[in-house]
């Protein structure tokens, strides 16, 4: 059998680790490049034993020289507290990253796909978000280096298919959870759940009325591979998420009542240019991709909440 040869960048991370696991299902040969910064090496154990599947620890703000057929450039730390630890590294990640595997792939003649975000959108004025919404991003404030960082990189991807017709993928992720998310992500699902089971307070950043729409993580790497699959014509951006729409309150409120826990809620300040709601229009992606999510957020919460009880009770 001839395998396709898949690169992975950011494949110990919580989506990267889903993905390289449904490439190997695909009879793939994977290559999965992490420097470990959010990543661990739990989220891909089950995974080395695999003759297909290749572990290499490198950053990708550094060349890297490998011969692949497909690129799924998702390096990037994502959560705001980690992409915020050390903001300089972050834009270095996702515009020299960017380079680097645009450069990979124009020598290789590799298509290319890249993980963007909602979080080019910033702080919208449009609700819900489609994918010809040119946002309303703060440059100078907190955000700005995971923010400009991809919106660099989306440019840089548009301008390497046009200047050397390069193949892409762009896809603008809306908020994922699930499994394999890091204990201390610092993202709201993780650390409700995980408050929740120690029967710790939950803490809600600003009042709560604040509104996100959350996709459940196999959902999405199904997304990622029918984009990979669609005609080169596709490139994207195409938004991916899940349109249900709910405040962060009620989000604390489903967690307390699933996990059973006798957690109280409290309140802390809100951070700096933190979105006041944002959800995805994904008429494009569902059109074209014939996708949407089908994983309701109850039984999404249930499988989540039962990654964290095993990884606690260890
Ligand atoms: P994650 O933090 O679990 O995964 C990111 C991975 O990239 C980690 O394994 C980390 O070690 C690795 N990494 C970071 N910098 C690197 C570097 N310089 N070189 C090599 N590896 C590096 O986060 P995730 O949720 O899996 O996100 C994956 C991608 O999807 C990111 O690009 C993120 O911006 C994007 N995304 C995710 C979401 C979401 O809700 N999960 C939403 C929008 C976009
Ligand atoms: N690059 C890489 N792997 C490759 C080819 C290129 O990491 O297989 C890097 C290289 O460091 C270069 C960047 O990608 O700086 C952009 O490459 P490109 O060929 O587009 O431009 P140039 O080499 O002219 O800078
Ligand atoms: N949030 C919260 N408590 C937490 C973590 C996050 O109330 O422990 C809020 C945060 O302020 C934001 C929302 O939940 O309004 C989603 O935050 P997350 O960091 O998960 O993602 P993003 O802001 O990037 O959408």
């Amino acid at each position: 059998m001839i395998r396709r040869k898949v690169l992975v960048t950011g494949g110990a991370g919580f989506l990267g680790s889903h993905l390289c696991e449904r490439l190997l299902d695909a009879d793939c040969d994977v290559i999965c490049v992490d420097n470990f910064f959010t990543g661990r090496k739990e989220n891909i154990a089950h995974l080395m034993g695999n003759p297909y599947f290749e572990m290499l620890r490198h950053d990708v703000t550094f060349p890297l020289y490998l011969e692949v057929e497909e690129i799924y450039n998702l390096a990037c730390p994502a959560s705001p507290v980690h992409y915020q630890f050390d903001p300089v590294q972050t834009t270095k990640t996702s515009v020299h990253g960017a380079i680097n595997m645009l450069g990979l792939a124009r020598r290789t003649r590799a298509t290319i796909f890249q993980a963007s975000t909602s979080e080019v959108y910033g702080d919208p004025e449009v609700h819900p978000q489609r994918e010809d919404y040119r946002g309303n991003v703060n440059p100078i404030g907190p955000r700005a280096c995971y923010d400009e960082g991809k919106r660099c990189a989306e440019t840089l991807f548009f301008d390497y298919h046009r200047q050397h017709g390069l193949n892409i993928r762009v896809a603008r992720i809306f908020n994922t959870y699930g499994p394999r998310m890091h204990p201390n992500d610092g993202r709201v699902v993780s650390n409700f759940i995980v408050q929740a089971l120690r029967g710790e307070p939950i803490a809600i950043y600003g009042d709560g009325s604040q509104s996100r729409s959350f996709c459940y993580v196999d959902d999405m790497v199904e997304a990622f591979l029918r984009m990979m699959a669609a005609p080169d014509a596709v490139t994207g951006p195409l938004n991916l998420g899940n349109p249900v729409e709910f405040t962060i309150r009620a989000l604390a409120e489903k967690v307390i009542a699933m996990t059973g826990s006798h957690s109280e809620l409290i309140f802390r300040p809100l951070p700096e240019d933190d979105p006041r709601q944002r959800q995805p229009d994904i008429a494009q992606a569902r059109e074209i991709l014939g996708w949407e999510p089908s994983v309701q957020i109850e039984d999404g919460l249930e499988r989540t909440v039962a990654y964290f009880r095993q990884l606690l009770d260890r």
